[in-house]
């Protein structure tokens, strides 16, 4: 079994939700993907006896231990101080770890505060880590069982540090075999339906996360160095079904569709009535989308639909805005319109209001016409407003992905 690793985030701020714990996500990624397991990740406030709790818990439970935050030189910065009273020793000055914050203040020609002395305190016996973005440095302390790692909270002085001394410490200390982690990106499938269709894919060596970012469902492979990840990958697409995974360690769903549409040299051009805009957002977030994206226009009244994408006004009489007949009228006619290869087409009722017994919120009717004809899809979304725009956006450009797959 891979040794296990606790991370502690200690600060009052995050504690009471004023700010974000961003540096256990961070650090737990970098050390999986190095072969530890994770442990328990813990926030504790400033209060010396709760640190010094944690810490000596952690000690206990873990080979690894990596402590972020409370390093400052103010009085509610208190890991040095609790570690001290965890490992049993005093504090003391340091005059490495002095020479070192010195030298910060005199490469920035600034004095160095007195106060700023309190942060080359170290507990006795402590290995000093040098902080190159900032003024605390970092420390470390071996129980024997257990390497306790402690590093300054702010994000992008500790994460230096974790990666030049920490890694290739852990990685001489243990015989580990480092993973590699596949991302499967899915679409147009429920987390819990994710979940059922990879039941029992685990296996000695491979784990699975999930990770729902509506609509999108991300499904992470974690597989040890010696199995075919390929492989796993493709058993894995096969179970989540092959439609639905629009990517694999790419980028999101309107770069996947951009990439394809590229590839082929082809273009689209939208016409948005109830996601007015979102899906011409998306498609050009990223640069050089006008390799294939030729504009898009939001099509929300009736008069908009028919003066500027070309739908007969007699269609709208008869079938209503949010149908089969128009949504297909706006791709084709924004794609004759606009001349591009594709044309994409939404209409529906977002919600909250709007609703009939015919067509209750949530309807949306798309459509997609292409170089071999139109395609249409009808949906019912049972979210609320802003919900149902991203979900739309998301089954649009999907329905796009899709008839550019057929295309081949
Ligand atoms: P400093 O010398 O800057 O005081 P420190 O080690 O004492 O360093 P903290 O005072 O705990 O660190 O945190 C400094 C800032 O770093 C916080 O205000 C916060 O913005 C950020 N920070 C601390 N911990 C975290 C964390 N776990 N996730 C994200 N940001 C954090
Ligand atoms: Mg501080």
């Amino acid at each position: 079994m891979a040794p296990r690793y606790d991370i502690v985030s200690q600060g009052e701020e995050l504690l009471a939700g004023q700010a974000v714990d961003t540096n256990a996500p961070w650090i737990s990624g970098e050390l999986q993907g190095l072969g530890l397991r994770p442990g328990r990740v813990t926030v504790v406030g400033d209060e010396l006896a709760s640190i010094r709790r944690v810490l000596e818990e952690s000690a206990q439970r873990a080979a690894v231990v990596v402590c972020t935050g409370g390093l400052g030189p103010t009085s509610d910065d208190l890991t040095r101080d609790a570690a001290a009273a965890a490992f049993g020793v005093p504090l003391e000055q340091s005059p490495e770890a002095l020479a070192q914050i010195e030298q910060r203040y005199r490469t920035r020609s600034r004095p160095m505060p007195p106060t700023n002395r309190v942060q080359a305190l170290l507990p006795r016996g402590a290995e000093l880590l040098e902080n190159r973005m900032g003024t605390a440095p970092g420390f470390v302390w071996d129980t024997g069982s257990c390497l306790l790692f402690f590093l300054p909270g702010v994000p992008f002085e500790m994460r230096p540090m974790l990666v030049e001394h920490i890694l290739p410490r852990l990685r001489g200390r243990f015989a580990l075999a480092p993973r590699k982690t596949v991302l499967l990106r899915c679409v147009s499938l429920a987390e819990s339906l994710a979940g059922e269709r990879m039941a029992g894919f685990e296996r000695p060596g491979v784990t699975v996360g999930y990770r729902a970012s509506f609509p999108e469902v991300q499904v992470k492979l974690h597989v040890e160095a010696g199995l075919d990840a390929a492989a796993l990958t493709e058993e894995a697409r096969e179970r989540l079904g092959s439609q639905h995974v629009f990517g694999v360690g790419t980028g999101p769903l309107a770069s996947v569709v951009g990439g394809l549409l590229r590839a082929r040299g082809e273009t689209v051009a939208t016409a948005e009535s109830c996601t007015a805009g979102r899906i011409a957002a998306d498609l050009t977030e990223e640069a050089g989308a006008s390799d294939y994206f030729r504009g898009g226009i939001v099509a929300y009244a009736n008069s908009a639909k028919v003066e500027v994408c070309g739908v007969h006004a007699a269609l709208i009489e008869q079938h209503g805005a949010v149908s089969e007949a128009v949504a297909r009228a706006l791709a084709e006619g924004v794609r004759a319109r606009l001349g591009s290869d594709w044309g994409l087409a939404v209409t529906g009722i977002a919600g909250p209001g709007g609703g009939t017994a015919e067509k209750p919120v949530g309807t949306l009717h798309l459509a997609c016409a292409g170089p071999s004809g139109t395609e249409h899809s009808c949906v019912r979304l049972p979210y609320d407003r802003l919900r149902n725009l991203s979900v739309s956006v998301a089954l649009a450009l999907d329905l796009l992905r899709q008839a550019l797959l057929r295309q081949t």
